[in-house]
C-alpha cells in the first residue's frame, strides 16, 4: 500500500513535532523551511531519518504530499502556501493533524491576551484536581509532538484532557478540530498586519475556537469584553453551552464565574463557590479574569469545588507576566516583561498599588496609548523610555507624566530606575511594545531587566 505523504513547512516546535508524530504514524515525511534550521532541531530530525531542506525554495505541488502542515509562523499570503492550495492540496495546522490522532478531550485557549497564564493555571486546577491533564500548544511544547509521545507510552498513563494554548494564527489552520471546551480570554487589537489591518478578520479569526462545536461543547468567554461579544452576536448559531466570567453578574448571567464584594464567585448549575480575591495566587484584575476562566472549565470538568479553590491559592507566579523580581531598599521592582501591546498593560498598571516608575516603549506596532491616560495620570511618577526610536511614547505622554526619561539598554534604564525610585515605590517593567530592537524577544528582555535588577 501506498505510504501517505505528510510535507511540514517549518521546522520550529510545531513542526518538528508534527513530524514526528507523521514518523510515528508510519508517514512518508519531509520537512522544508524557507530559512535556516536550528542545530538542535537537525539532530532531532536525524535521528528520525526525516528528510529536512534548510533554504528552501522548492515547489510543493511537485512533491505531491497528501497533507501540508504549515507552521503558524508561516503566512497563508506566501505564494508557496497559496500553490499548494491552488493544486488542492489540504493544508492545516499542526493541531489539526495532532486532534486527529488522539482521544482526549480538548480544551483549546485562546484570546489576545492571557492565553498562556490561562493554559497553565488551567492545567494546574485540572491536575491539581486528579484529572489526568497535560498541557501543550502555542508555547512550550508542541501538541503533535506530545501525541507522538502518547502513542508510544503505556495506555494507562496517556492524558485523557489537553489543555491547549492556540494563537490566532494556528485557528486559522483549523478546519475539523472540535473543542470539548474552548475559552476565549478577550479580543483586542493586535497582530493586525497579519490580518489586513481590519478588525473584524482578527475577530473572525479568533471566531474558529467554536466553528466545530456542538452540543457536547462549552464555550467560557469574558463577557465584558466587547469584540468578543460581537464576535459571538455574529455566528449564525451557537449549538454550544455559553458560561461567562465578567466583573459584576450581568441580568443575562447564565453560569459561570464573577466577582462580588472582592471574593472570586463561580456559580454553576445553582451551585455556588466562592473564593477572596486577595487569596488568588496570581494578582491584578487581568489575572481574576484568568482564575475565573480556569475555575469554570475545572468546574465543568468535575474537579471537586475545595480543590479548585486550593490550587487557585498555590500556583506559582509565572515567569515575565507581572513577575516579582524583587524589593532593593523598599522599592519593588516587577517584570511584566510579556506585555507587548497596550492591553496588557493597561492591566498592570492598573494592578499598582504604589507610585510607579513605568518602563516602556521598544517597536511600536501603531500603538494607541489613550486607553492608559487616566491610569498614568493617576499612578505614574515617572515613564523610562526604552525603545531605539521614542517619538510615539513622547507624543503620547508629554505633559502627562512629571519625568520622562531616555535610555539606550536594560543596563542603563535598570541604573536610572533605580536613581529615580523613592523607597514606597515601584519600577515596572511592562513595555506595550514587542521587544525586538534591543532584544532577542521578550523572554531576553525580562531575563536581562532581572539580571541587572539583581545586580543593584
Ligand atoms: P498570551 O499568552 O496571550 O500572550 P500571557 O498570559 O502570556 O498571554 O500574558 C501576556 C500579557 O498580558 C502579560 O503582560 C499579562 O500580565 C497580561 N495579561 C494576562 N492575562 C490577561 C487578561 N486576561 N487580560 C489582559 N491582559 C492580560
Amino acid at each position: 500500500m501506498k505510504r501517505e505523504r505528510l510535507l511540514v513547512l517549518g521546522a520550529g516546535e510545531s513542526g518538528c513535532g508534527a513530524a514526528r508524530l507523521g514518523k510515528v504514524l508510519g508517514m512518508e515525511v519531509e520537512v522544508w523551511d524557507q530559512g535556516t534550521i536550528r542545530e538542535e532541531r537537525i539532530r532531532q530530525l536525524e535521528a528520525l531519518d526525516i528528510p529536512y531542506t534548510p533554504s528552501c525554495s522548492k515547489d510543493i505541488p511537485s512533491w505531491n504530499p497528501d497533507l501540508v502542515i504549515k507552521s503558524p509562523g508561516i503566512a497563508p499570503e506566501l505564494p508557496w502556501i497559496q500553490a499548494a492550495l491552488k493544486k488542492g492540496l489540504p493544508v492545516v495546522d499542526e493541531i489539526e493533524f495532532a486532534a486527529a490522532h488522539t482521544q482526549a478531550k480538548l480544551v483549546g485557549i485562546t484570546g489576545t491576551n492571557g492565553k498562556t497564564t490561562t493554559t497553565h493555571l488551567t492545567h494546574h486546577v485540572l491536575k491539581s484536581g486528579g484529572v489526568r491533564a497535560a498541557m501543550a500548544g502555542n508555547m512550550g511544547r508542541s501538541f503533535a509532538g506530545a501525541v507522538a509521545d502518547d502513542l508510544l507510552a503505556d495506555p494507562n498513563t496517556v492524558p485523557d484532557v489537553y489543555v491547549l494554548e492556540v494563537s490566532s494564527f494556528q485557528l486559522d489552520g483549523l478546519f475539523k478540530t472540535r473543542f470539548d471546551v474552548g475559552v476565549l480570554t478577550n479580543i483586542t487589537p493586535d497582530h493586525l498586519d497579519r490580518y489586513g489591518y481590519r478588525m473584524e478578520n482578527y475577530v473572525a479569526s479568533k471566531m474558529r475556537l467554536v466553528r466545530n462545536m456542538d452540543q457536547r461543547s462549552a464555550l467560557v468567554w469574558c463577557s465584558d469584553d466587547a469584540y468578543s461579544r460581537q464576535g459571538l452576536d455574529q455566528l449564525q448559531q451557537r449549538p454550544f453551552q455559553t458560561y461567562t466570567v465578567s466583573w459584576n453578574r450581568s441580568s443575562s448571567f447564565g453560569g459561570g464565574a464573577y466577582t462580588l464584594d472582592s471574593q472570586l464567585q463561580l456559580e454553576i448549575n445553582d451551585e455556588l463557590m466562592s473564593i477572596p480575591l486577595n487569596e488568588l495566587a496570581l494578582v491584578g484584575r487581568h489575572n481574576a479574569y484568568n482564575s475565573m476562566a480556569a475555575a469554570v472549565v475545572a468546574q465543568l470538568m468535575e474537579v471537586r469545588k475545595e480543590s479548585i479553590r486550593e490550587s487557585l491559592t498555590n500556583f506559582d507566579q509565572l515567569e515575565h507576566r507581572l513577575e516579582k523580581v524583587g524589593r532593593i531598599r523598599g522599592v519593588d521592582y516587577i517584570n511584566d516583561s510579556k506585555a507587548t501591546n497596550v492591553n496588557s498593560t493597561w492591566y498592570a498598571l492598573e494592578s499598582m498599588d504604589k507610585p510607579v516608575l513605568w518602563i516602556a516603549g521598544g517597536v511600536d506596532k501603531g500603538n494607541d496609548y489613550t486607553a492608559l491616560y487616566d491610569l498614568v495620570a493617576s499612578k505614574v511618577k515617572v515613564l523610562i523610555c526604552m525603545g531605539k526610536d521614542n517619538r510615539a511614547l513622547h507624543e503620547a505622554f508629554a505633559g502627562k507624566v512629571p519625568v520622562i526619561v531616555n535610555v539606550s539598554g536594560m543596563q542603563e534604564c535598570v541604573q536610572r530606575a533605580y536613581q529615580l525610585a523613592q523607597k514606597g515605590d515601584a519600577v515596572l517593567l511592562s513595555p506595550a511594545c514587542a521587544s525586538f530592537d534591543f532584544f532577542e524577544n521578550y523572554e531576553d528582555r525580562g531575563r536581562q531587566f532581572k539580571y541587572y535588577v539583581n545586580q543593584l
